[in-house]
C-alpha cells in the first residue's frame, strides 16, 4: 500500500575516523526512500535546487520511488554537513544551510492524496503540517521524526503535528528533552498525552525500543566491526520499518516487531559505507538474510 514521505533530500559533507566526502546526497527524506523501496512503492516529497543534477537524481531511479513531488527550485539544494568522532553515537554538526527548503510550501501531486502510510521526516513542523493537511481521508499510518532545534523553538506547533501522529520516531536525547523526563518509559507515558499511540526511540548503536499498548519491545543494533558514516542510520531505520509495515496486512505488535527488526537492518547497512553507498546496492535476498540474523542474534530458549 502507498507510502508518502516528506523531508529533506539534501547535499551532506560528513567527516568520520574512516574519511571525508565534501558532497554527497542526504537528506533524511532521500535515506528514507532508498530503504523503503526495498518493500514497497514510495512517493517523495521534497524540494531540491537548480544544483541538483540529472546524475545526482539517478539514486532515485530504477527504485520504487515517485519523484514527481520533489519539487525543484531557484537556488541551492539544502546544504548539511556533520563529524563524527570514535563514539558514533555522537556528532557535531558543523553546518545546516536550508537554502531551497527555507521558501520550500509543499503541493502534493493529486496522485499523493490518497497515501494510506505518512512519514513526515525531521523538518519545519509547519511543513508536516502542511503535507498532512492534503492528504485525502484518514491515512493508516502517520509517523513523525522531529529534532531539537524544533522541539525548542517551535512547541506549539510540534504539539499541534503530534495530535495527529500515531507513530512517534526519535532518539533517546530528543525524548527526554520533549517530555522532561529522564527515564525512557515515563517519558513515552508523557508522550501518549501528546497524541502518539506509539513511541519509538532510536538509540544508535545500542538499537531500538518500541513502547506502545501491547507492552515494550526492544531490538539491538546490528554487530558490526566498523561504523563508517552513522548519517542516515535513523532515516534508512524508519523507511525499512514503515516500508514493511506499509506492506503488512495486519498491524498487530507482532507486525509491529517485525518492522523494527526490518527498520535495524536498513539502519545497519546504511552505516556500513559512507552516505548512500551500502544501502542503494543492496538486493531483497540481502536484506532478509540479516533480518534472519538477527533472529539468530537474539533467539534464546527459557
Ligand atoms: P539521520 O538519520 O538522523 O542521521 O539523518 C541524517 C540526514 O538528515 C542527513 O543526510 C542530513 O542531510 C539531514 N539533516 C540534518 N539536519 C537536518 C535538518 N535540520 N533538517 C532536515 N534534514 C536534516
Amino acid at each position: 500500500m502507498s507510502l508518502l514521505v516528506v523531508g529533506s533530500v539534501a547535499f551532506d559533507a560528513l567527516e568520520t575516523p574512516f574519511g571525508k566526502v565534501e558532497r554527497t546526497i542526504g537528506g533524511a527524506a532521500t535515506y528514507f526512500s532508498v530503504a523503503a523501496s526495498y518493500f514497497t512503492h514510495v512517493n517523495l516529497v521534497g524540494v531540491v535546487g537548480d544544483d541538483f543534477t540529472e546524475h545526482d537524481a539517478a539514486i532515485f531511479r530504477g527504485r520504487r520511488i515517485d519523484v514527481s513531488g520533489l519539487e525543484r527550485a531557484a537556488g541551492k539544494t539544502f546544504f548539511w554537513a556533520g563529524r563524527y568522532g570514535a563514539d558514533p553515537n555522537e556528532r557535531v554538526t558543523l553546518a545546516t544551510e536550508l537554502n531551497v527548503l527555507a521558501t520550500f510550501r509543499p503541493k502534493l501531486p493529486e496522485a499523493y492524496r490518497s497515501a494510506k502510510h505518512v512519514f513526515l521526516a525531521n523538518i519545519d513542523p509547519t511543513l508536516q503540517r502542511l503535507v498532512l493537511e492534503q492528504i485525502k481521508g484518514k491515512p493508516r499510518m502517520v509517523a513523525l521524526d522531529t529534532m531539537n532545534y524544533w522541539i525548542e523553538k517551535t512547541p506549539a506547533e510540534l504539539r499541534e503535528i503530534l495530535a495527529h501522529t500515531q507513530i512517534l520516531m526519535i532518539n533517546d536525547a530528543e525524548t527526554r528533552m520533549l517530555s522532561n523526563e529522564h527515564n525512557l518509559l515515563r517519558a513515552a507515558r508523557h508522550i501518549f498525552k501528546l497524541g502518539p499511540k506509539a513511541l519509538i526511540i532510536k538509540r544508535g548503536e545500542y538499537g531500538a525500543m518500541m513502547v506502545h499498548n501491547a507492552g515494550v519491545f526492544a531490538v539491538p543494533a546490528f554487530p558490526l566491526e566498523e561504523v563508517h558514516d552513522p548519517t542516515g542510520a535513523g532515516d534508512s531505520f524508519a523507511g525499512g520499518f514503515m516500508g514493511y509495515l506499509a506492506n503488512a496486512s495486519r498491524m498487530d505488535d507482532a507486525v509491529m516487531r517485525r518492522a523494527m527488526v526490518y527498520g535495524s537492518v536498513m539502519g545497519s547497512f546504511a552505516v556500513e559505507r559512507f552516505g548512500l553507498e551500502r544501502i542503494r546496492h543492496l538486493t531483497r535476498r540481502e536484506i532478509d538474510a540479516r533480518a534472519r540474523h538477527f533472529y539468530k542474534l537474539t533467539h534464546f530458549r527459557l
